[in-house]
């Protein structure tokens, strides 16, 4: 790929030129919808910046060199005032912006939960954009909408949730658990909270929400702070050993609150949290619900789609319970962002929150046969055709090649937990359930000793820097990206394998790589002769 900087490259031919005195008008007028011959020549030189780039993905380091302050003055430009040929506008892709970003869909890029990108699904998006339609009314976007429902359906089926839900595509899990708490305040508010809000005179109360305690995802207080219930309102779960919620606890909490006066409406159950991926008890939970009236969401963002492997289904027991379901096909389908769906069991709860009329807009069709029209059964008004890439994918991989797919990120967390067991310089801290996997580095030596010789900390502040500095120095080489984590109030490594391009090898090489950077990171802080570096066995330590 050329290195960035100024632009050498020819323009080509202008073919598409009038003839006319008109080209004075400059060159974005007869440059803007091409003839065909020369849009094709455009798209296959765009087509072929992106084989380079997939082919290169490998072998790339994941962070750019240049600092963030270079990487700024690269795009300092004044708006533009004249145009510029489209050749050279689409060349600028490869030309600045690749070699100033971080590369995501590296096989070794295992930080937060990110879909690593399918070929036909970035493809599908360029289809999508190119047709450009409107999801929001099945009049006129009638295949699109369909598509839309389809693949709804699809993703209930896949994962064991009745196809007979509603749902839609939203740009990602924030999206949807804002969503689906939405949805569940005015389906379980005690009065019409779609006209008087918050704000009833009739019922006063604290409006409350449930997640488990640590494993929680952000999103949940985020969306309930957007709601403008307050990040209070969302009141934490204790967690049991395995970090799953402990759903006795659940019910306890309820019915305290309900005493004291709050209005609890909704508990989020997780499958997948975003430290351990662990599946919360979703049976459990879905009891507790019932007998207390509560809304049963389950975010599901990072773990839907392990309900597809028939050896995993077990722990999903319960799943069909929940009255809407965040899942996210840009992260576990390996989709391109953005793409997150939610899915509720009872569609007209959608329509009844987002319903939405006004003169210019048909009156909505309220028959439950009648097409979909997704600007009333979500927050968004325009939409994109967000379905034709999950569609896409869907139907070149099949639930059979998915289920190979997170087989093999399963077999990945596993051989990095062998790994982990088997050295003396890591501890586990859990079962790798799903595709993420949480871990440290401890020193032998240091094992049980409650201070660090000669730097007055105890062993625990000494880990949390060691395992945090250990990152840093993992990720300057380019050759993976990870991050820490916090598991309860420990600092953990936490590793995240949600791409279809990593291979075993590719976590054999992050273990080897974290061990060997453990060692010297370690060295460096702690000062030459405190241990035995030549030897990972247990050795009596310093
Ligand atoms: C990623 C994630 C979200 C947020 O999803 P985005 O796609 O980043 O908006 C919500 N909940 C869980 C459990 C997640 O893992």
């Amino acid at each position: 790929m050329p290195a960035r900087g100024p632009g050498s490259r020819r323009t080509p031919p202008r073919r598409g030129r009038p003839a006319s005195g008109r080209s004075r008008v400059g060159p974005a007028f007869w440059d803007i919808d091409l003839p065909p011959e020369r849009f094709r020549r455009l798209g296959y030189r765009t087509v072929d910046q992106l084989a380079t780039y997939y082919a290169s993905l490998r072998r790339r380091p994941i962070l750019p060199r240049a600092s963030p302050s270079a990487i700024r003055d690269v795009f300092d430009e004044p708006l533009p005032r004249r145009g510029m040929d489209p050749f050279r506008v689409l060349d600028l892709w490869s030309r600045v912006v690749v070699p100033n970003s971080a590369h995501l869909g590296s096989p070794r890029f295992f930080g937060y939960v990110h879909g690593s990108g399918l070929q036909v699904a970035a493809l599908a998006d360029a289809l999508a954009a190119g047709q450009n339609p409107n999801v929001a009314d099945s009049r006129i976007s009638p295949a699109e909408s369909a598509i839309e429902a389809q693949v709804i359906r699809w993703l209930a089926t896949m994962i064991g949730y009745p196809a007979s839900c509603g749902g839609l595509l939203v740009s990602g899990g924030m999206a949807a658990n804002h969503t689906a708490l939405q949805v569940a305040l005015r389906a379980r508010a005690p009065y019409d909270s779609a006209r008087e809000g918050l704000q009833s005179r009739r019922r006063r109360g604290r409006f409350t929400v449930y997640v488990a305690e640590y494993e929680g995802h952000v999103t949940i207080p985020r969306a309930a702070d957007l709601l403008n219930l307050g990040r209070d309102a969302v009141r934490p779960v204790p967690i049991r050993d395995d970090f799953t919620m402990d759903a006795q606890a659940l019910r306890r909490i309820v019915r305290a609150d309900r005493s004291a006066g709050a209005i609890p409406f909704c508990a989020v159950g997780q499958a997948g949290t975003i430290n351990v991926g662990a599946v919360d008890p979703l049976a459990a939970i879905a009891k507790v619900c019932r007998a207390e009236n509560l809304w049963f969401h389950l975010d599901a963002a990072v773990g839907a789609f392990g309900a597809a492997l028939p050896e995993l289904r077990p722990r999903y027991a319960g799943l069909a319970r929940a009255d809407s379901v965040t899942l996210d096909p840009h992260k576990w389908l390996y989709l391109p962002k953005e793409c997150g769906g939610l899915l509720v069991k009872d569609e007209a709860l959608l329509r009844s929150a987002f319903g939405m009329e006004a003169a210019y807009l048909e009156r909505q069709d309220l028959r439950r046969t009648a097409p979909k029209n997704y600007r009333s059964l979500g927050p968004q008004s325009s939409r994109g055709f967000r379905a034709l890439k999950v569609w896409m994918a869907l139907k070149q991989l099949g639930v059979d090649g998915y289920c190979r797919l997170f087989r093999q990120n399963l077999a990945c967390t596993a051989h990095l937990d062998r790994r982990v067991r088997g050295d003396p310089d890591f501890e586990a801290f859990h079962e790798p359930t799903l595709y993420i996997y949480s871990f440290r580095y401890v020193p032998h030596d240091l094992r049980g000793a409650g201070y660090v010789p000669g730097l007055g900390v105890t062993t625990e502040q000494y880990l949390a820097r060691l395992n945090r500095a250990l990152v840093e120095e993992a990720n300057r080489g380019g050759e993976v990206f990870l991050t820490t984590t916090r598991l309860r109030e420990t600092t953990a490594l936490r590793v995240s394998i949600c791409n279809h391009r990593t291979t075993i090898d590719d976590t054999e090489r992050l273990f080897r790589l974290l061990k060997r950077t453990g060692q010297r990171v370690d060295h460096a802080l702690r000062g030459p002769g405190t241990r035995a570096h030549t030897s990972s066995r247990r050795a009596g330590g310093a």
